[in-house]
């Protein structure tokens, strides 16, 4: 039996450590209210900035475990290319370059050489970029297809995809690319409401053998981990080319659950109802991705399967 636990983290908020802002609160008190809210990690993803902590052992004991990350904060002309360096061992900054695809490829390559994971941050934010540009990039290992932040158009909107079909459209490039829910929090003081960005909103669980840097990153690049706004899995296996799904429900407000499995470009292959979900992929899917909806709208995407 494997002795690995699920830990649950925020890879995306902001702290008043860096100049540029935009966090309304030190680092200390953000990574209080994290632990105080049952994380178990958590990146203090400051723009162009390492908002690194050293506590004493007992101010340590009233944080997540932090890993250290930062939020690449780059553009081309006006458009805000942002990307998670998760895991970096030194700071990154921003660069630029000549094009769009560029920018974007100039920074993932940054985040490599600094040990890191690159996140490709809130793409519909003012609009910036689509999976055209994406597939056109490589190395990059995760994508954001939900952040809290009010202003990053996470369901598209007119013409334009969300960024749960952009996701779809990667991987049916033949991309593998993971998906991620953050908070992008900056707002901890004051009323929390739905135009401000406030923590809790999107998060990922990562299922490893401890609380380390080195368990939690390389469960994550193996991509062992589900996003969520409020789901939980009890049980998420791929038993061969079975996926084995069990939800840990919610009894207190009674809420009923439908599971979707879909492949290339969001196409529907499953749709089941209840607590639990199975579903083998055949020899012609490409990859199968689930999808679960609570009827509270509250959301959690499983990682895709391959089907090699
Ligand atoms: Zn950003
Ligand atoms: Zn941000």
């Amino acid at each position: 039996m494997s002795n690995k636990h699920w830990f649950k983290g925020n890879l995306h908020t902001h702290t008043s450590a860096s100049e540029r802002g935009p966090g309304d609160t030190p680092p200390e008190h953000v990574s209080e209210w994290y632990h105080d809210h049952d994380y178990d990690f958590l990146v203090l993803s400051d723009h162009n900035h390492r908002t690194i902590l050293d506590g004493t052992e007992a101010e340590r004991a009233k944080w997540p475990h932090l890993i250290p990350g930062e939020e690449i904060t780059a553009a081309f002309g006006e458009v805000p290319v942002h990307l998670g360096g998760i895991g970096t061992r030194e700071l990154v900054g921003q660069r630029e370059a000549r094009t769009l695809v560029e920018t974007l490829q100039v920074n993932i390559d940054a985040i490599e050489e600094a040990g890191g994971l690159a996140t490709l941050n809130h793409p519909n934010f003012k609009w910036s970029y689509s999976d055209r540009e994406i597939i056109a990039t490589h190395g990059a290992w995760a994508m954001e297809v939900f952040n809290g932040h009010p202003g990053v158009n996470n369901e598209g909107g007119g013409a334009s995809p969300s960024a749960e079909s952009i996701w779809d459209r990667v991987l049916a490039s033949g991309r593998r690319m993971f998906g991620v829910a953050t908070d992008d929090a900056h707002h901890f003081q004051g009323e929390f409401g739905p135009r401000r960005s406030n923590p809790g909103r999107g998060w990922i669980s990562v299922r490893a053998d401890g609380v380390s840097d080195e368990s939690l990153l390389s469960a994550m690049e193996r991509g062992d981990f589900y996003a969520s706004t409020g789901v939980k899995f009890a049980e998420l296996e791929v038993r061969g080319r079975e996926i084995v799904i069990e939800l840990e429900t919610e009894t207190e407000l009674q809420l009923k659950y439908r599971t979707v499995f879909t492949g290339p470009n969001g196409r529907e292959l499953w749709t089941t109802s209840g607590n639990s979900a199975r579903f083998t992929l055949s020899r012609s899917d490409d990859y199968v991705r689930a999808t679960v909806y609570a009827s509270n709208g509250e959301k959690a995407w499983m990682q895709p399967v391959f089907g090699d």
